[in-house]
């Protein structure tokens, strides 16, 4: 049975932060930029299909677009094109030199203006930003009239058209940004998500690119709805754990807070692994594995941990996470392994058997870095788990049960 896999699909596993308070996100991002601004720079381009790129590439046949402004997008132009292909397509182009001082400038003023909302906030480009808007808007309503208020003042300040999306998660305030282009605002809720995803490309899911898109054609999908109503359990048999990422995608359930740069909440890892119950040895190395990589991740980011999570999903898609934490921050390989160990091992010979596998380390705390080169250099290399002494040795750190649900977080 050939599953997809994360890298397959180019799925990112931090997506799975959702924290189930409901939040309302904003995504804005700046139209045409940089053409935009070169037609402020230069007034007579308005209304002229420009592009932002190789001013030589009539001659030399080199470069891409930069940006290009919309009198060129509806010859098929976009950024990112060969510029030899945009000028056959759009031979009247006119093509202008780049600026970045002017750009920078501007994206900086813009994102000044919001800075002073003092909410959460996640630039993720020179022309788009993430702000959380649950701190001062208590509904939808308030957060169109705040988006208003932003375009204004953006266009007052800095004169540039600005397309905003609204919505409970991250994921889906960029899809709402892109949705009305240009000097567009689109909100987007868990009421209206079948209506929006209506005969929507796949392309418009941020992340799914051209050659995703053909990989999905081949499985029959074509355009969001196709995703949208298809069943959480279907997708993941279709299209593998990206199948799980694209139905919490549409649902609303990705990552839903923003986590300030550097600040990571969690450190795990998951696989995919087809697992016999009758061979528990198998499943315990690559468990073991599993950890390695996963300490690994931990060890080099510097940090320590209280709380070992451990998850697994069997065949028909019941998932068990499991954690377990003890009262200080460590980094002892031992102590971690046995936790995890303790963890999964009751669930390895489940007759159902295993589909997927995780580990997890979450209450992290930063080190200091002579103290982590110390531990790791102390630290002796683990002994082979000894299933026997793991049952009788199960009972005794604390247990904390959470429910069913599987949290792959990581940091945004
Ligand atoms: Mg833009």
């Amino acid at each position: 049975m050939s599953n997809f896999s994360y890298e397959e699909f180019n799925v990112d596993e931090e997506e799975y932060d959702n924290e189930n308070e409901s939040r309302i996100n904003l995504h804005l991002d700046i139209d045409y930029f940089f053409a935009q601004v070169e037609i402020l720079k230069n007034p007579e381009l308005k209304g002229k299909p420009v592009i932002v790129g190789h001013t030589e590439a009539r001659k030399d046949g080199r470069g891409v677009v930069l940006t290009c402004s919309y009198e060129a997008r509806v010859f098929g132009v976009h950024s990112g094109l060969a510029m030899k292909i945009a000028l056959d397509r759009c031979p009247d182009a006119i093509i202008v030199k780049s600026d970045y001082q002017e750009y920078k400038e501007r994206s900086n003023k813009i994102m000044n203006i919001l800075r002073n909302l003092e909410v959460p906030m996640r630039q993720a480009g020179i022309d788009e930003v993430y702000l959380d808007l649950t701190p001062i808007c208590d509904d939808y309503q308030q957060a169109v009239k705040l988006a208003a208020d932003i375009k204004q003042e953006i266009i007052d300040e800095v004169q540039l058209t600005v397309s905003i999306g609204i919505a409970p998660t991250l994921k889906l305030a960029k899809i709402g940004s892109d949705y009305n282009k240009p000097d567009g605002v689109t909100i987007i809720t868990h009421n209206t998500l079948e209506s929006i995803f209506d005969k929507l490309a796949l392309t418009k899911i941020p992340g799914i690119g051209k050659k995703t898109a053909e990989r999905l054609k081949k499985k029959g999908f074509v355009t969001c709805d196709q995703i949208f109503h298809r069943s959480k359990s279907d997708l993941i048999n279709l299209l593998g754990s990206s199948g799980e990422y694209f139905y919490r995608l549409v649902h609303g359930e990705t990552t839903n807070r923003i986590v300030p740069r550097g600040e990571r909440k969690s450190v795990s890892h998951s696989r995919t692994f087809v697992g016999d119950p009758g061979d528990i040895e198998r499943s315990m190395e690559y468990f073991d594995k599993l950890f390695d990589s996963t300490y690994e991740t931990l060890i080099k980011e510097e940090f320590s941990t209280k709380t070992v999570t451990a998850t697994v999903r069997f065949n028909g898609f019941d998932t068990i996470t499991r954690s377990q934490s003890i009262p200080h921050y460590t980094t002892e390989r031992a102590t971690l392994r046995s936790m995890a160990f303790q963890l999964i091992e009751p669930h390895l010979s489940d007759e159902r058997g295993i589909r997927l596998l995780g580990v997890g380390f979450s209450n992290l705390k930063k080190r200091d870095a002579l103290q982590t080169s110390l531990d790791f250099f102390t630290e002796d290399m683990p002994e082979k788990i000894d299933i026997e002494s793991l049952r009788a040795e199960r009972t005794k750190p604390e247990v904390i049960e959470v429910e069913e649900e599987p949290s792959l977080d990581d940091y945004f």
